[in-house]
């Protein structure tokens, strides 16, 4: 597999877990289904030495593993791909900790983590920390006793942004072990790993893959033990991603580059544009130099996402604004190729009722711009 940390992100994304040119051999090839795979006539738990390469579809499988060798690459460290973000997160969870120990998560980060923790996992303490306040909590001696922490930066739907060093030096000073939800950065937005956190895990489903075509996760591990553990874990609890949703998400990593630069680029035009308009407020973009977030932001990220959040008056002024607007979606989720907005307190988000996340795609700039400033323009005085 191709490894190239000496060279641009997009020359790194296209080569990324790619196979070497065999002539006449395609350049990525296609998924592999397969349950079990032939043995041959020895068993596979006999000699190490000639067990057989794959035995079984929920162990092993080709598509996976090209596909991790790719992450591996971009995240510094091995990496198991899960069939979502979720699976990924309850992975880490779940072979970190034990009945009664203590876990930190953002209290304002991506809720159904909050919602696991409380109807399935009632058995660990849990303790919830906002993101802007984490890593001077944690400094403070705040994750004394705790087994795990969960940051998640930048912070989702609120974009703020926690101190990776300082909350991993503090934890491991306590013997406690860091997780990153890396899902809104993408390890091209920020690597984790590289400031000593034991575990960046991901959403693919957004950003990293980008078509809104398929829900799939992975967990990148700072040391090889812990890898082992949640592989382990994905074969005996059979969290195992299918094959052509893992294929799909390979061939549009070779994007990623050019789609995080579009997208952050329309953000942070749109964040520049829309402070104008009277009806918009509170809006934050980490990209832009007046964000609370945005010192951090550069300190630790290597650029920013494509996400930006503003409110309106009201729920209806957001139906006005999607009504009237010509090229952005009404969906959930983020970092697609389609400008998506997403009114947040729909899913229970400890938000405003207009406030609006919104998820810029891979459009044009200036039709961007025109769209929701003709969208606002519709909407008439703010009450
Ligand atoms: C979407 C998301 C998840 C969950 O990922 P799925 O792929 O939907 O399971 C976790 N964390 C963050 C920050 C997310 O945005």
């Amino acid at each position: 597999m191709t490894r190239l940390p000496q060279y641009g992100d997009g020359t790194r994304v296209v080569a990324a877990g790619q196979p070497a040119a065999v002539p006449g051999q395609p350049f990525l090839p296609g998924p592999v289904f397969a349950a079990p795979y032939h043995l041959g006539p020895d068993a596979p738990y006999g000699d190490p030495e000639n067990r057989v390469p794959r035995f079984y579809g929920r162990n092993e499988n080709p598509t996976w593993s090209a596909f991790e060798a790719a992450l591996a690459d971009l995240e510094g460290g091995p990496a198991i791909v899960f069939p979502s973000g979720m699976a990924a997160a309850a992975a880490v969870l779940q072979t970190v900790l034990r009945p009664g120990d203590r876990v930190v998560v953002p209290s304002d980060g991506y809720y159904q983590v909050r919602s696991l923790l409380a109807e399935d996992l009632p058995w660990y303490d849990v303790v919830t920390v906002p993101t802007a306040q984490v890593a001077e909590w944690a400094a403070g001696g705040g994750l004394a006793g705790a087994k795990l922490v969960l940051v998640e930066t930048p912070s989702n739907p609120g974009l703020d942004v926690c101190d990776l060093a300082v909350v991993t030096d503090a934890a491991h000073a306590a013997g406690c072990l860091v997780a990153v939800d890396n899902t809104m950065a993408t390890p091209l937005g920020q690597r984790p790993l590289d400031f000593g956190a034991d575990f960046s895990v991901a959403s693919d489903t957004k950003a990293l893959t980008g078509h809104s075509d398929l829900v799939l996760g992975h967990v990148a591990c700072r040391d090889a033990e812990q890898a082992e553990r949640l592989r382990g874990w994905r074969t005996r609890s059979g969290t195992v991603p299918g094959p052509f949703e893992v294929w799909l998400a390979h061939r549009s990593l070779g994007t990623l580059d050019l789609r995080l630069h579009r997208q952050a680029a329309n953000a942070r035009a749109l964040a520049e544009a829309l402070p104008g308009h009277p009806a918009v407020r509170a809006l934050r973009y980490p990209g832009l130099p007046d964000d609370p977030a945005h010192g951090l932001a550069s300190k630790q990220m290597l650029r920013p996402a494509g996400v930006f959040v503003f409110e309106l008056a009201d729920a209806a002024a957001v139906d006005g604004l999607l009504s009237a607007t010509r090229l952005a979606l009404a969906a959930t989720s983020f970092g697609g190729l389609h400008t998506t907005v997403d009114r947040r307190a729909q899913w229970g988000d400890a938000v405003a009722d207009g406030f609006v996340r919104v998820s810029c795609g891979c459009e044009d700039t200036a039709d961007l711009v025109a769209d929701f400033l003709a969208a606002l323009g519709s909407l008439g005085s703010p009450t």
